[in-house]
């Protein structure tokens, strides 16, 4: 490919824009363009687990004022996985030391993607959803958008998340599957009164508590290392279960208002520890909402051409191994290389191996954690 190339990614997540930033830094020539009105918060979960594969690849593709914005804005290392049953009682613990103090392991999803947005000026747009491509006789690829507007490019990137319309376009008989668990997601800020009565672990890192055959409440920390202004630290709380263990189905949870959903949470822990029931009185309802957690199965290669894909559009997994954003980074890396390299087969058959040995990973574990079996 020509060093005038021109690529167009759809979707401003977190490979999107990792992509948008390692192509600029390479000098090549990008469009993004996102959905979204605008980059405000959005309920798609809160706090991220940063693992050292999505650190290499943050340092690959940013150029060092945005990484340093990076760091500033992610949460403080923690050292720790847990366990504990519904009393407290402590059931494992995983210990990681050795952060240094611009290590990244957990960062805000809106804070992170503030980040990684600057100085996109003139490279991303907001309010672009993309609707269909179409490949043109000079060899270009034609993106249109859903308000009749088009653009051009040598090629395009679907980088537009689970949902993905180019995934739809390039690979229509892609296998998505229910894995028959939801998620209710919560935030409780870090108060002086709550940093007063919350356990030490829940400060360290990812906390799972839970009596085995009920829901799992998880616990993790963001304390900022430099807070944005609409809100400071927290604790992000998950609620899982299958929709028996839950006793909800999904036309009544789906339906819920987030002091609906919140209400559950408080009704499904009632009989555990009084310092988790304090927690979750101190949570911010109105941020709370459902999810339904999916993962791909089959992720089979294609003929390269003039349309590519990465992260949750090609390979969707479980929250369970915490590295879906940490493969779209790993896509980004890579993609960014073939790119400039002109080597997009290679990038394809990397990114197929290496998204389908994760996405594996994480369903075993969320099979393991949540109690469900899950047909490939
Ligand atoms: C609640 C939750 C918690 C998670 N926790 C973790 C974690 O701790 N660690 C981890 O590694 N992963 C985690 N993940 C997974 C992680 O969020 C995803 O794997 C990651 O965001 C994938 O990045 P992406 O860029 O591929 O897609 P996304 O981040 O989903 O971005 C897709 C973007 O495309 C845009 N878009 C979609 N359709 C269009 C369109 N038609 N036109 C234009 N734009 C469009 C969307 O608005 C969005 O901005 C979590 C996921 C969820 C839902």
């Amino acid at each position: 490919m020509s060093t005038s190339l021109q690529v167009a990614i759809v979707g401003g997540g977190i490979g999107g824009l990792a992509l948008a930033q390692g192509l600029t830094k390479a000098g090549v020539s990008v469009q993004l363009y996102e959905r979204d009105e605008s980059p405000l918060n959005r309920k798609q979960g809160y706090r991220i687990h940063i693992s050292p594969v999505g650190e290499e690849a943050l340092a690959a593709v940013l150029p060092a004022e945005v990484l340093r914005r990076v760091v500033e804005t992610s949460s403080h290392a923690g050292d720790l996985l847990g366990g504990f049953d519904g009393q407290l009682n402590p059931t494992f613990e995983q210990t990681f030391p050795g952060a240094g103090p611009d290590t990244v392991s957990a960062v805000d999803r809106y804070a992170f993607r503030r980040a990684l947005m600057t100085g996109l000026d003139g490279v991303l747009e907001f309010g672009r959803e993309f609707e269909s491509y179409r490949e043109t006789a000079d060899g270009r690829v034609e993106l249109r958008f859903t308000d009749g507007t088009s653009a051009t490019a040598d090629v395009l990137v679907g980088a537009d998340g689970i949902g993905s319309r180019v995934r739809a376009q390039l690979l229509p008989d892609f296998p998505i599957v229910d894995i028959g668990v939801r998620c209710v997601y919560g935030k409780i800020p870090l108060t002086d009164a709550i940093r007063s009565v919350v356990p030490a672990a829940f400060l360290r890192g990812f906390n799972f508590v839970t009596d085995g055959a009920g829901p799992g409440l998880a616990f993790a920390p963001v304390l900022f290392r430099t807070a944005p202004a609409e809100y400071g630290d927290y604790l992000m709380a998950v609620l899982t279960g299958t929709n028996e263990v839950l006793g909800v189905p999904d036309e009544e949870l789906f339906a819920l208002s987030p002091e609906g959903l919140w209400d559950l949470v408080v009704r499904r822990t009632r009989d555990w520890h009084p310092t988790i029931q304090r927690l979750v009185a101190a949570a911010d309802v109105g941020a709370s909402f459902p999810i339904t957690l999916r993962t791909s199965t089959r992720i089979e290669p294609w003929q390269t051409g003039r349309v590519t894909l990465l992260g949750d559009a090609i390979h969707p997994m479980t929250p369970a191994a915490g590295a879906g954003a940490n493969t779209a980074l790993w896509d980004a890396a890579r993609l960014t290389q073939a790119l400039v390299a002109g080597d997009l087969a290679t990038y394809e058959s990397e990114m197929i191996e290496n998204g389908r040995a994760v996405v594996e990973e994480s369903l075993r574990n969320a099979e393991r954690m949540f109690g469900v079996q899950v047909a490939a």
